[in-house]
Order: C-alpha cells, then sequence, then structure tokens
C-alpha cells in the first residue's frame, strides 16, 4: 500500500551523514569504549529539584488532559520572560505551548507554509530543519551562509533565494556552528525578510547559552514581531529534553490557528510537565547559568588547547554547546576525518557534511562529556589533525 509522498518525502531518502554517528553507538553497543561528542543534550540530567516539582504536581491530581494551548500560568510565565528580553508586550495569547521545540518547528512551518510554497533555512542547519519543512509538503530550499563570513547569513543571498518564498527559518545561538548572529546580522536579515515579504521562523532554543557578545531575538527589531514567529523550549536551557515542553510566540491570529493545530495534533502538553517548567522558569538565571556552566568551563578548556596548535582554526565559538572546527587544512573532508578519529582514536564527532554543505571540511564538536575527558580527546584531536597534515605534506 502507498503512503503519502508528503510523509515519504520527509527524509528525502539517501546518504544522511549520521553514518558516524550510529557506527559510534554500534561500537558502544560491542563493548568498545568510545568518548562521544555527537549529539546535542547534557552530560547532567534533570535537577532534582524540577523532577521534584513534577512528582507532587503530578500526585495532586494534574495528571489528566491539560489546557490544549498550554496552561495560564506556563503562558504567562513564558510572555513575561519574551517581554522581558524583546520589550514587544507580550501576553499568554501570542504563546502555544508545544512538546518540545522540534514540535513547535512543525507547527510553525505548518501555520506559515502551503504545499508547493518554499520554506528557506540558513545552511549549515540542525538535522531536521529540510525535513520539517518537507514535512509541511513545503520545499525545502537552503541558503548557505558562508564559513568566510564566520557563518553570518547575508541579506544578499537570503533575497536571491526568496523567488517563492513564503518564510525564512533561522536559528542563534546556532546549531551546528556555535555562531551567535550580531545586531547587524540580525537587522540585514530583518530587511531582507521585509523587502520580500517573509516570515520569520526565529529557533532561540539555545537563548541561555550564550559565551559571547549577546542573545537578540528577532522579535524585538522594529517591525519584525508582527512577522515573526519564536520557537523555544526547556529542552537545553533546563537540562529537560525528554520532558518535551518547547512554545511558540507570535502575532495572537498565528497563535490562534496554532491552537486549532495543536487540539488536532498534539492535543497539548502534559500538567505536571507544564507546572515542573514553571518552577524551572521560576528558580531564576542561576539555575540556568548552572546548566550552561559546563560548556562555557569546556569552551575555555578548548580554547587553551586549540591556542597551542594551527592545523585547525575554530569558528567564532560564540554560543551553545558546540565547537565548530575548521579541518581543511588536513586535506580531508569532515566525513574522512571524523571517521579515521573515530577508528584511529575511538573518539567520535560530527561531520560538518551532516549540517549541509556550507560546513563541508568542517567537524562539529558536543562539548558534552567531562572536563579531563573532554580536554584530553580535544588533545587527541588536534594531535591526529596535526598529523594527518605532516600526511598529506609528505605525499
Ligand atoms: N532546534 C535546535 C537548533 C536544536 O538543536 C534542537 C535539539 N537538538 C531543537 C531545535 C529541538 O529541541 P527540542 O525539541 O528538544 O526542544
Amino acid at each position: 500500500m502507498k503512503v503519502s509522498n508528503r510523509i515519504s518525502q520527509i527524509t528525502a531518502g539517501g546518504h544522511d551523514g549520521w553514518d558516524v554517528f550510529y557506527r559510534a553507538r554500534r561500537m558502544v553497543s560491542a563493548g568498545h569504549t568510545v568518548t562521544e561528542l555527537t549529539i546535542g543534550e547534557h552530560d547532567t540530567r534533570t535537577d532534582i529539584s524540577i523532577l521534584r516539582a513534577m512528582d507532587h504536581s503530578a500526585r495532586n491530581g494534574h495528571t489528566g488532559y491539560a489546557m490544549v494551548p498550554g496552561t495560564d500560568q506556563l503562558r504567562d510565565m513564558v510572555a513575561a520572560r519574551t517581554e522581558a528580553q524583546t520589550g514587544v508586550p507580550t501576553t499568554r495569547d501570542n504563546v502555544l505551548i508545544t512538546p518540545g521545540g522540534q514540535s513547535a518547528l512543525f507547527a510553525a512551518h505548518m501555520a506559515l507554509c502551503d504545499p508547493g510554497d518554499v520554506g528557506l533555512y540558513i545552511d549549515p542547519y540542525y538535522a531536521t530543519y529540510p525535513g520539517t519543512i518537507r514535512g509541511v509538503g513545503a520545499h525545502a530550499r537552503p541558503v548557505q551562509a558562508q564559513a568566510k563570513h564566520s557563518f553570518q547569513p547575508r541579506a544578499e543571498d537570503i533575497e536571491a533565494a526568496a523567488d517563492g518564498a513564503v518564510s525564512l527559518l533561522i536559528n542563534s545561538p546556532n546549531n551546528p556552528t556555535g555562531v551567535v548572529y550580531s545586531h547587524e546580522t540580525l537587522e540585514a536579515i530583518a530587511g531582507a525578510c521585509k523587502r520580500r515579504d517573509l516570515w520569520l521562523i526565529s529557533d532561540e532554543v539555545y537563548d541561555t547559552q550564550v559565551w559571547e557578545g549577546e542573545h537578540i531575538s528577532p522579535r524585538a527589531l522594529s517591525d519584525m514581531a508582527e512577522r515573526t514567529l519564536v520557537v523555544g523550549s526547556m529542552s537545553k536551557s533546563h537540562a529537560m529534553t525528554g520532558s518535551r515542553c518547547g512554545w511558540v510566540i507570535g502575532p495572537e491570529e498565528v497563535i490562534a490557528h496554532l491552537i486549532n493545530l495543536a487540539t488536532h495534533t498534539t492535543y497539548g502538553v502534559p500538567g505536571f510537565i507544564q507546572d515542573a517548567a514553571c518552577f524551572a522558569l521560576n528558580a531564576g538565571p542561576e539555575l540556568e547559568a548552572g546548566i550552561a556552566a559546563p560548556f562555557r568551563r569546556r569552551r575555555a578548556l578548548a580554547m587553551e588547547i586549540l591556542s597551542k596548535q594551527n592545523t585547525i582554526t575554530l569558528v567564532p565559538a560564540q554560543g551553545a554547546m558546540y565547537l565548530m572546527l575548521d579541518i581543511r587544512a588536513t586535506g580531508l573532508s569532515g566525513e574522512d576525518f571524523a571517521n579515521a578519529l573515530l577508528d584511529n582514536h575511538a573518539i567520535a564527532v560530527m561531520p560538518g557534511e551532516s549540517f549541509g554543505r556550507a560546513a563541508a571540511g568542517h567537524i562539529r564538536v558536543a562539548m558534552t562529556v567531562e572536563d579531563a575527558r573532554f580536554s584530553q580527546a580535544l588533545q587527541t584531536l588536534c594531535d591526529f589533525a596535526a598529523s594527518q597534515t605532516k600526511h598529506s605534506a609528505a605525499e
């Protein structure tokens, strides 16, 4: 029996760039020790205080259907947080609570793109982006942010790709590059969206992980709130990846449509999860800083190690839990480098090519193992890169 074209095209088939990741996982299952610097998940678990709040809520009966748009309390808290961040008046009617940021990304595209429309996204990109856009029946079209511009997207590249497009998906702090978009970049993106009449979908799930510069939400830029949907999540900021709690923030009319969508898809997020999210957001910036601290520390360790070599160039590591390393001096592709590093040193990193063409010749290192092991792995990676350079020079 045939399934819909729409669903079979989500992955577009073929090579998905995750071979190194799965190979590392198979090695671990077979009993090998592998240092996995691959996916974006904290090495700490959800804080016990958040789990207690979850337990308390569930035991007090918040286990039935919750309000589909989200509880009033959580929507109000997310609205207040956004208003404080952007200065744009925001109420619960601007907020839909979703089962995680991924579901919010899908809902946002569902609200904006008709089948056959083009949804733009910036390459390098988070793995699910093109599939999410194809999932709503739209064409996913990449716009390259170039290594030579430190992976900051440019208005002219967006506008050159904008024929037939209705939306542009951006992500800052960025996965996979670790770059934080500057005020100038965001103004340029906003200008391109206005000139080409595009909706902007701004994925801000890493907004609490900023090491350099400042996180600016494009919702704060003039005349952008009416054409921007912001995607947020508790996953990265509060180490609540498994709780599946995120949101979309946008104009009231769009949120009203998204509530209809939620009624016919997710039917909301469990009440005890939302209560735990309220507790976590209420716990304030110290809790968030504590969750971000290991990545901040490891970034500093990495910068120290990388400063002592000259084969690898670090893409400005301004935010998020990743480092993007330019390994083109070794003469290897990101994929060949990652495969050889896994074979020779049992260290798993993601090839840049897994995140799009713009990141070819790079590798992404997730800073998600404890400090000493992380430093040791990075040192080994640098030594390996240097040995490859000598090797290719000798050829
Ligand atoms: N956006 C980006 C850029 C991500 O890296 C992730 C998760 N890795 C997500 C969205 C989705 O996160 P979640 O669904 O857990 O909120």
